[in-house]
């Protein structure tokens, strides 16, 4: 028999004219892949291997592993049967499967006209302007992204759909601003010769902006492009450490607050700052005007994050330069301050009115309502919304449990979210009738075990008097 790898003459002494060792490789490596050209079956090239010598090692385990079964690695074997009920993400993941037949939509199926023998590149003629390109020898559809036929009413009927059209515009809305982008990138490479990566061509740097671009949309840390890399490089385009990729960050931002100073100029504008301690002193200053198509826009105008808190002198300082040198902008443009009514804010708005001549202090009435809220005294549903809070917003067997009495998702709790606990006490309120069989259940299933039965006894004491506090 021919194995179809060596000549191999069964009358020689195998050991003395041939070495026999790469063929029998070459046998095992087609056998792995279950493909061998000339043998009928794959049995046969085993075979070719056993009549040499006894099975190796390695052989015997291949021939073992041959004869399992076969399990598709894409279908998982935990879907499905019996056994635990999915959590909702593992539900989504199963496999979605086309219509049967006959109820399939029209188009589908074989195509039944034969592609005629044109080359692409008249098509390309036929069709200007419709971001068509001849991709691998094929026609392809640039805004679409996928591969066309060389039948000329298929691509008729392309170009009119209404996929196209819209994909058409969004592509020439994205090349406009990859132009944009690419001229402030070039302009400042040009300024900035000595920048290590200066030299680079125009479409890395655009690549690699967009990247840190899409990465800061998504809210991904930059940090993890290290790991996303090796894909992202599959563009064919050279990708770069984190580290050096974050110096795209500042020319982000500085792209996307020369968008908003466009709409900002030739509007009245109001301002609205804050900061946060929780993550460093992080501030931030909101811009909110009204468009000349009466749209009332909210713009991110600032964030910065702070070593330490500023002072009310620093504020007012940082908020000046920001409208008047970072934007250029008028100062009788600016209409007002709107700020929570802790002192330092006070104190620097008032500075910053007399710089900003008609400009109007306004506190926040969502912050002083919550403020207002804090000083009023209602110790049972104090108590009610704590032992809530720490238990049932915290726990998924609860979480299950208040589903199975309501029928949808319990409202999340946002320790930052100011109003997240007016929602959360009105979801109670709304579903307030479900409240006594949802602490019981609570009790019986042992979940909770004291902050329920405080939960029980708060509700039992005076029903009435919780439902009105909620
Ligand atoms: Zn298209």
């Amino acid at each position: 028999m021919n194995s179809g790898l060596v000549d191999y003459d069964s009358s020689d002494d195998s050991d003395s004219v041939i070495d026999l060792a790469p063929a029998l490789r070459s046998v095992h490596c087609h056998e792995m892949v279950g493909y061998h050209a000339e043998c009928e079956t794959q049995d046969e090239a085993i075979d070719t291997g056993s009549v040499l010598r006894p099975p190796s090692r390695l052989e015997r385990a291949f021939e073992k592993n041959r004869l399992q079964p076969l399990v598709n690695p894409f279908i998982s074997q935990r879907r499905g049967g019996s056994g635990p009920a999915l959590a909702t993400n593992e539900r989504n993941r199963v496999i979605r499967k086309k219509p049967p037949q006959g109820v399939r939509r029209a188009g589908g199926g074989h195509r039944a006209s034969k592609e005629p023998s044109i080359e692409p590149a008249q098509r390309l003629r036929e069709f200007p302007d419709q971001c068509l390109r001849i991709s691998a020898g094929k026609l392809f559809c640039g805004c679409c992204k996928e591969t066309l036929t060389v039948i000329k009413n298929s691509i008729k009927t392309h170009v009119v759909s209404a996929k196209h059209t819209r994909a058409k515009t969004a592509y020439f809305v994205q090349r406009d601003s990859d132009l944009e982008v690419k001229d402030a990138l070039e302009t400042y490479f040009t300024e900035h010769n000595d920048d290590s990566t200066a030299s680079l061509s125009p479409e890395i740097h655009l690549y690699r902006y967009r990247v840190t671009e899409a990465m800061m949309f998504a809210g991904i840390p930059i940090l993890k492009t290290d790991y996303l890399r090796p894909v992202l490089e599959r563009a064919d385009i050279k990708l770069t450490g984190s580290e050096h990729l974050s110096q795209y960050i500042p020319k982000v931002e500085g792209l996307e607050f020369s968008a908003i100073h466009r709409e900002l100029l030739g509007e009245s504008v109001f301002l609205m700052f804050d900061g946060t301690r929780r993550q460093g002193e992080a501030l931030n200053t909101v811009a909110r005007f009204c468009n000349e198509n009466f749209e009332i826009l909210l713009r991110l105008i600032q964030f910065v994050t702070l070593e330490h808190s500023p002072d009310n002198t620093t504020l007012s300082t940082t908020l000046t330069t920001l409208w008047t040198r970072q934007y250029g902008l008028d100062f009788e443009a600016l209409t007002g301050w709107g700020r929570d009514s802790c002192k330092v804010n006070g104190t620097a708005t008032g500075r910053l009115q007399v710089i900003f001549s008609r400009s109007e202090d306004l506190l926040c009435i969502c912050h002083t309502l919550n403020n207002v809220g804090d000083y009023v005294g209602f110790p049972e549903k104090r108590d009610f919304m704590t032992s809530w809070r720490i238990l049932v917003q915290n726990n998924n067997a609860a979480k299950h449990l208040w589903k199975s009495f309501t029928n949808s998702a319990m409202v999340g709790f946002s320790n930052v979210r100011w109003w997240s606990r007016q929602e959360v006490e009105n979801e109670i309120c709304l579903n307030f009738g479900d409240l006594p069989a949802f602490l019981t259940a609570l009790d019986t299933q042992n979940v909770g075990d004291a902050t329920t039965r405080k939960m029980r006894t708060l509700y039992e004491a005076d029903p009435l008097l919780l439902a009105m506090l909620l």
